[in-house]
């Protein structure tokens, strides 16, 4: 099978890790390969967990994460996928902010 050539950043399973600035978030060099990480028990406030990522069973459990970086290539890995249009995590957890402020807007499920 062929090399993987492909930067981890161009990856729909590339979960980049936000910092927070004075002007919002901004996303780092590095993320979670959100196909290879465990993530944890539950989101803290504020977190946004890719779709469909396992977790561990219990909120005592430490994550596993998978380390990458936005402009490096995992040379061995096979789960590869294009990134598909759609919200940066950036926007996705802006607007998670802008419903939360809204008056009259339940976050409760
Ligand atoms: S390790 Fe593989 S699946 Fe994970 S982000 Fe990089 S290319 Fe995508």
């Amino acid at each position: 099978m062929a090399l993987n050539d492909k930067p981890c950043g161009t990856c729909q399973h590339f979960d980049p890790v936000l910092r927070g600035t004075n002007k919002g978030h901004r996303p780092t060099v590095w993320g979670w390969c959100a196909k290879k990480s465990v993530y944890p028990f539950a989101e803290g406030p504020g977190q946004k967990f890719p779709d469909g990522v396992q977790k561990v069973p219990s909120p005592e459990m430490r994550a596993e994460p998978f380390m990458v970086r936005v402009m490096e290539c995992q040379n061995n890995c096979t789960e590869h996928a294009p990134r598909m249009p759609g919200l940066s995590k950036v926007d996705l957890l802006k607007k998670m902010n802008e419903q939360n402020r809204k008056p009259g807007v339940s976050t409760n499920g």
